[in-house]
């Protein structure tokens, strides 16, 4: 018999559920991706994750080729294209991996749905998380909103299930008409702006492995402190492999359990790391509580916030033209590669929602559409944090200062000289406070103010209070 594999986020052949249990009890396997990009509440992606996602499925269509079969690609809403194929190739199950997400969730019901009316049985399989939120509740079977004994919940489960191997050898299904993938345009074209995309990264499961390996081989030593060193390579980047569902965070929990094993010199280092992992873990579950995170404030009292609109600061901060360095060269680096290191990622959204008191929401939807980790609940969880109006976040008084931030976490400015290459030849200890360099420091660095780069947009002592004055007024109600 023939069944049908569905892949979503989870774009790889190795620990792969649904794969697995499709291909042991079946003669024959379809396998099948579908974009709609009209799916009632679900986030469409941006520009920079549409590019990830091309990379990815060509990996993935090349790796399933490599055993015997192939990926079709059709697009239209789920429930129909799949049923349509089921009977094309006659199959009697269709298997998948869950997204515990109220969208997925109703699409995935409308699929087995539109599957059972044709007599068609559906198999589904934990997705990629530790643990399901359905497991990790409080006593009013809410989802836990503070970090520490979430996480201490999820550790307390054990180990998630060790991984599944990846099959050597698939029976696919020969000449099954597919969309070409150069159709989708997912790609940009005119203008290509992803010439920094490609020279940084390589998608797809092969390299995730490679990755998570030359991780834990190499700067894991180290990570706890180095995490926060923009200036250094000290951290997997492994977020948008994570992403797409190209390694399982069960396939990182167990490389990592395995390397603390072998190194019980790395076991602080692993723990902090996994940790981080668990943090992802976090944000998926608050978005399974909240379907609406990316929008409405978790702490209601933020409503009554009030943001400025103020279109030329916003584009300023987009264009990494805020006078900050350390601020600018995040913000470059985010549109250069897609990415940005955790650190700077909280200074520059603390810098846009406390100095220029422009709405976390603005900031959050320019991040969804410039990064390839862009991830539904990573995302607005991570704005809501910074911006004090999330689960278990840092208090809307502590106010980042850019200056400091820079000194202490690009100490001889290596980071802010690869993004703001304008600022290169300063000495160190103006690095991250250009503006107070006499003219004859400047004018040795090349740099003119305000002509070959700016003076910073606000005052920082000035916008912190700013800041404190504007949520006094929210703070009792
Ligand atoms: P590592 O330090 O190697 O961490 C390992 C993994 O843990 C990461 O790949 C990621 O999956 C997870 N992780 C680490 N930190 C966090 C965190 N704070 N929250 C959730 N998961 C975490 N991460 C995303 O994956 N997608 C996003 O859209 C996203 N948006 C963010 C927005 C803001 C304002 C902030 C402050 C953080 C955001 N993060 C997001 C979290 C974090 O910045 C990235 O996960 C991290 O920089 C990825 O680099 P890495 O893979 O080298 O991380």
């Amino acid at each position: 018999m023939t069944a049908i594999v569905w892949y979503r986020d989870d774009l790889r052949v190795s620990d792969h559920f649904a794969l697995y249990a499709a291909t042991e009890s079946h003669a024959s396997v379809a396998f099948i991706y579908v974009l709609d990009d009209k799916a009632p509440g679900i986030r469409p992606l941006g520009g920079a994750a549409r590019w990830w996602l091309a990379q990815s499925l060509r990996t993935l269509q090349a790796s399933l080729r490599e055993r015997g079969a192939s990926l079709v690609l059709r697009k239209g809403s789920a429930p129909t294209v799949i049923a349509a194929l089921a009977r094309e190739v006659g199959a009697d199950a269709v298997y998948w991996n869950e997204i515990a997400l109220a969208p997925h969730q109703a699409i995935e019901n409308q699929v087995a749905a539109a599957l059972s009316e044709i007599g068609i049985v559906t198999h589904r399989f934990p997705g990629d998380l530790l643990a399901p939120p359905n497991q990790i509740r409080n006593q009013e079977n809410r989802g836990l909103r503070v970090f520490t004994p979430f996480w201490r919940r999820v550790q307390a489960q054990g180990d998630p299930p060790k991984p599944l191997p990846a099959p050597k050898r698939l029976s696919g299904v020969a000449n099954l008409a597919s969309d070409r993938l150069e159709d989708w345009k997912l790609e940009p074209a005119k203008p290509d702006w992803a010439g920094g995309l490609r020279d940084n990264w390589q998608p797809g499961e092969a390299a995730a492995q490679a990755r998570l390996k030359a991780f834990l081989d190499g700067s894991i030593a180290g990570y706890s402190g180095d995490r926060d060193r923009p200036d250094r390579d000290g951290t997997s980047r492994l977020s948008p492999h994570l992403r797409f569902g190209e390694i399982s965070p069960r396939q990182v929990w167990h490389a990592a359990r395995f390397a603390a094993a072998e190194h019980p010199r790395l076991s602080a280092d692993i723990e902090k790391f996994l940790s981080e992992l668990g943090w992802r873990e976090f944000c998926r579950h608050l978005l399974f509580d909240v379907p609406d995170l990316a929008t409405r404030n978790l702490q209601p009292h933020f409503d009554g916030f009030p943001w400025k609109q103020d279109a030329g600061a916003l584009q300023a901060w987009q264009r990494g033209q805020t006078g900050y360095p350390i601020v600018d060269a995040g913000m470059r680096e985010l549109w250069h590669i897609g990415v940005m290191h955790n650190r700077v990622r909280m200074v520059v959204a603390s810098f846009l929602v406390k100095h220029l008191l422009i709405d976390w929401r603005c900031g959050e939807q320019w991040f969804w559409d410039t990064l390839v980790d862009a991830d539904a609940g990573s995302n607005p969880a991570n704005w809501q944090w910074v911006a004090g109006s999330g689960a278990d976040a840092a208090p809307y008084f502590r106010v980042f200062n850019p200056i400091l931030q820079g000194e202490k976490f690009d100490p001889d400015g290596a980071y802010v000289r690869r993004w703001v290459p304008e600022l290169s030849q300063l000495p160190d200890k103006l690095m991250h406070q250009p503006w107070t360099a006499t003219p004859l420091e400047l004018a040795s660095a090349g740099i003119e103010l305000s002509k070959t780069y700016p003076h910073p947009i606000v005052d920082h002592r000035a916008g912190r209070e700013r800041a404190l004055a504007a949520y006094a007024t929210i703070r009792g109600s």
